[in-house]
């Protein structure tokens, strides 16, 4: 298949930084879409990847997977998208549509595979990888394409397509709603969006945050109540008092303090750490027949939904904007824990 060298940064083994790389995206197919991709959000799962701390990286990776442009070109058998259109693509770029997830609309969860953004094997070009939108342009088939709402600040949508629909998901599966007491623990890109969505949806927010410094800030993005989950009088004040919990902690942590923060009857959702928890004790779920359970972004429904609402309600990402050559120090501040609270690519400083 005839293929197009783009320009896109990325990285060859897990401890060397991102540098510029040349990469190949596939001619334009019947049911594909060319973006020129105008910003890329930057997810902690990028630098999870890029440095292999799940094990599944194949190099080089190239990440990104909060995709911001404009349609340039599309396949003969386009219907729903034109050139100039603004659009999104999230962590998915194809499945199998054919399974009973698929069927359901969570192709985030197919039985034959979903294809990711990244570091997925490409169906389209035999024996590559997925790259992701740290490049300046993708094609994608148009049923992974989402619609942005024109009205909302372009570069600040970006996050929506991981950081939203993963903290947006979960709280409307597990049906958040009005008066509900929820606690969302971290304060970064997911959390500040998770944030800002309980309290769209009409919840009581506690931010649960382990950096004091960020109260102020988390009161602004919609938290009603600030909870430092190091101090143990004020975790005691809260114990048993939690209808849902939204924890995006990125890494193994200590469940048991958090699991005390539930309600009889109430869950805590993981969506951050991909990896072994710390052994908890079986009393603080027994004890009150509570659920721990996970949640994997959202399907292209549900994503579709989330921007549409977040069109009609001027929900947006807080972002810092970044040059494509700023990655490496961005990387760094995600890990140090020092993320205003998405940093977002300008790929012009790519072109
Ligand atoms: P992030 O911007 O780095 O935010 C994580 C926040 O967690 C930090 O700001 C910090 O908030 C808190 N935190 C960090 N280390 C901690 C520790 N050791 N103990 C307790 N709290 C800690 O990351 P993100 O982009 O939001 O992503 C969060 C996680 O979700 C990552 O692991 C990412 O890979 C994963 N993820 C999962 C999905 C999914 O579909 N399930 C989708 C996207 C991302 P405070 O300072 O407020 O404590
Ligand atoms: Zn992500």
């Amino acid at each position: 298949m005839a293929t197009t060298t783009v320009k896109a940064y990325g990285t060859t083994a897990p401890t060397e930084d991102l540098k510029p790389l040349d990469i190949e995206r596939r001619a334009v197919g019947t049911d594909d879409i060319k973006i020129d991709i105008t910003y890329s959000g930057v997810c902690h799962s990028d630098i999870h990847t890029a440095r292999n701390e799940w094990n599944g990286s194949t190099y080089p990776v190239v990440p990104g997977h909060e995709i911001i442009g404009r349609v340039v070109e599309v396949g003969n058998g386009v219907s729903s998208y034109k050139v100039g259109d603004l659009v999104g693509v999230g962590c998915m770029v194809d499945s199998c549509q054919t399974c009973s997830s698929c069927q359901k609309d969570l192709e985030q969860f197919c039985e034959n595979g979903a294809t990711f953004t990244y570091n997925s094997p490409d169906k389209h070009l035999e024996g590559k990888q997925t790259y992701g939108g740290y490049s300046t342009s993708v094609v994608v088939d148009e049923k992974f394409v989402l619609r942005i709402p024109e009205n909302l600040d372009e570069a600040a949508t970006a996050p929506l397509l991981c950081a939203g629909v993963t903290t947006w998901s979960p709280l409307r599966h597990w049906n958040v709603k009005k008066g509900d007491k929820v606690g969302v623990v971290g304060l970064g890109g997911l959390g500040h969006m998770g944030v800002k969505f309980a309290n769209a949806l009409g919840a009581h927010v506690v931010m649960i945050t382990t950096s004091p410094e960020k109260g102020k800030d988390a009161t602004r993005l919609g938290a009603h109540e600030v909870l430092v989950s190091k101090d143990e009088a004020d975790m005691k004040k809260h114990q048993n008092s939690f209808d849902f919990i939204l924890n995006t902690i990125p890494v193994g942590h200590e469940m048991d303090p958090y699991l005390g923060l539930l309600k009889i009857d109430s869950t805590m959702v993981l969506v951050g750490a991909v990896e072994p928890l710390k052994p908890f004790h079986g009393g603080n779920i027994i004890m009150g027949r509570k659920r721990i359970a996970g949640s994997l972004i959202g399907g292209i429904k549900e994503t579709q939904e989330m921007l549409d609402f977040c069109g009609e309600h001027n929900i947006t990402s807080d972002i810092e904007l970044i040059n494509m050559q700023d990655i490496n120090t961005a990387y760094d501040r995600v890990t140090s824990n020092d993320v205003k609270y998405r940093f977002v690519i300008d790929m012009k400083s790519l072109k």
